[in-house]
């Protein structure tokens, strides 16, 4: 077994933890991150994919969280342009528990606290699109912006790993420990040493704080379910809807792949086991009456294509129900005995990871010498450049699409040097490219077909049970090659 020194070891592959790792890589700081799964697997593949202020904290009165995440909407636009995309979100004119003057109060409140934005401001919509009923003649506009919410987090752990840190992903911790000399981690077939640990495991913080760092107190958190539906119907006008459901509770339907849209989401207590999450019955009945108060053709169980659950960890006041506990996050610094240092990620949302990781990297460097000075000035993330498509003119235009919203520049790596769709080798099916699978293999952390599927590209919603078959044996047969150079890394 080899053993390494390193500056930090941070355990979870979500956003937060990822984002740490990239921000910390960034500054020449020694990193791995160990993941129990595969990267995003956890909430950060679950969630509505908004980059967004959250209009409906405005009714909580969290005023900070809503600038704090606007202003990181302004600068994720800039970080990933090719994969965070604005989005208009309409908010159709019915009679609701909220006054119409109350809702124009709000989205002038939410365009005021961004401050400047490249964002267009809220306005009024006639609406004659067919789509909602047809009493329904206008709405309220506002923008927010969309995401791929795990291709997003396996952006951070390719930047993290460009400056240097080592992601792991599907590694049982076998053991962890403090010794006089640091934390101690040991893998199957490599151990790891740092002064400092991240414990950014999300819903499992409860969990792994019990587990590993027992001796310290952190305070309570609930997880609160939430869960999705994956329409088989396209939105028209690339345009998203704000609905307000009987309970007054707000649900998101917006654009999602060709062909799809997303509905979600429901928000409940939760206190069950955190693996193998299901929407459940109850919570299908509920997303699909919400929606069809609004819709000319209501949706039925026969347009579901796929459902996902996530929970989020939040911060339990022990006052509020689920819908008002506060979405912020905190970050608990604690020193051991031995002068070990422990942060603990409490809560957070995709939005806000990188001002999260930032926040992160400030605390720990401030009794620390020798610290190095934290780069707040956002960086482009890998894919984000200008893409000139013009020599890959010979690729579908529908393909091309996907690999411009899910890669950016990133597709070059596979495409490069190639003249015809023959040179990309074997086809699996609805545009997935042999090129492309051994690029993920060999960049991406895949491991298994459902990683490539679900989380480096969302191409399980289009491939049916042959094609899925016949990746899965392709993948085995080319993994071992790649398992081999894995043993090499760790
Ligand atoms: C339904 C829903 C919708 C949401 N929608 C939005 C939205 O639209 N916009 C927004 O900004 N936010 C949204 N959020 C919030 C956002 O998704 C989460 O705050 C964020 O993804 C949490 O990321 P994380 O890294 O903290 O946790 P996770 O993504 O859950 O990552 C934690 C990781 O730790 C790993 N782990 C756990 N234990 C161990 C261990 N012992 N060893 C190694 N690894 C371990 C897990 O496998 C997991 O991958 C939503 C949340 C939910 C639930």
């Amino acid at each position: 077994m080899s053993s390494h020194q390193v500056d930090m070891i941070i355990i979870g592959g979500g956003i937060n933890g990822m984002a740490i790792a990239g921000e910390a890589a960034r500054l020449g700081l020694h990193i791995v991150l160990i993941e129990q799964n595969d990267i995003a697997s956890g909430t950060s593949s679950k969630s509505t994919q908004l980059i967004h202020g959250g209009l409906r904290y405005l009714q909580q009165y969290d005023f900070s969280l809503v600038r704090k995440a606007l202003r990181e909407r302004e600068v994720l636009l800039k970080m990933a342009p090719h994969l965070i995309k604005p989005m208009e979100f309409i908010i159709p004119d019915v009679p609701s528990k909220t006054p119409r003057w109350l809702k124009r109060v709000g989205l002038f409140a939410y365009d005021y606290l961004s401050g400047y934005h490249s964002l267009p401001k809220a306005h009024i919509l006639h609406l004659n699109n067919h789509f909602l009923k047809s009493d329904i003649h206008s709405g309220l506009v506002y923008s927010d912006a969309v995401t791929q919410d795990s291709r997003l987090v396996v952006e951070w752990a390719l930047l993290a790993k460009q400056y240097g840190a080592r992601i792991l992903n599907y590694q049982a911790i076998q053991s962890l420990k403090e010794t006089d000399t640091g934390w101690c981690v040991e893998l199957e077939q490599a151990s790891y040493e740092a002064p400092v640990i991240v414990n950014a495991t999300g819903p499992w913080v409860s969990q792994s704080h019990q587990r590993y760092f027992s001796d310290f107190d952190i305070p309570k958190m609930r997880l609160v379910k939430g869960s999705h539906l994956v329409l088989k119907k396209e939105l028209p006008d690339d345009k998203a809807y704000f609905l307000e459901c009987e309970d007054g509770r707000i649900i998101f339907l917006t654009p999602y792949e060709p062909g799809y849209s997303l509905l979600g989401t429901t928000e409940l207590t939760y206190e069950g086991g955190l693996d193998k999450l299901k929407m459940t019955e109850t919570e299908i009945s509920y997303l699909l009456e919400c929606v069809n108060r609004y819709v000319q053709v209501p949706f039925s169980r026969a347009d579901i294509a796929a459902s996902f659950a996530g929970l989020r960890p939040l911060l339990d006041d022990q006052v509020h129900d689920a819908h008002h506990l506060s979405r912020d996050y905190r970050l608990l610094l604690q020193e051991s005995k031995k002068g070990h240092t422990l942060l603990t990620v409490l809560g957070g949302k995709l939005t806000t990871h990188r001002r999260l990781a930032l926040d992160a990297l400030i605390l720990l460097g401030k009794n620390r010498k020798n610290w190095p000075r934290i780069k707040e000035e956002p960086i482009l993330l890998p894919g984000g450049e200008a893409f000139d498509e013009k020599p890959y003119g010979f690729v579908p235009e529908a393909v091309l699409k996907r690999y411009r919203g899910s890669y950016g520049t990133l597709c070059r790596a596979w495409l490069e040097g190639k003249r015809t769709l023959l040179d990309l080798g074997e086809h699996f099916g609805a545009g997935l490219y042999q090129a492309e699978v051994d690029y993920l293999l060999a960049q991406e952390w895949v491991l298994r077909a459902e990683d490539l599927l679900w989380r480096r590209t969302r191409l399980g919603l289009n491939l049916d049970e042959v094609a899925v078959e016949k990746l899965e044996k392709y993948i085995n047969t080319v993994i071992p090659a790649f398992a081999g150079m894995t043993k090499t890394l760790l």
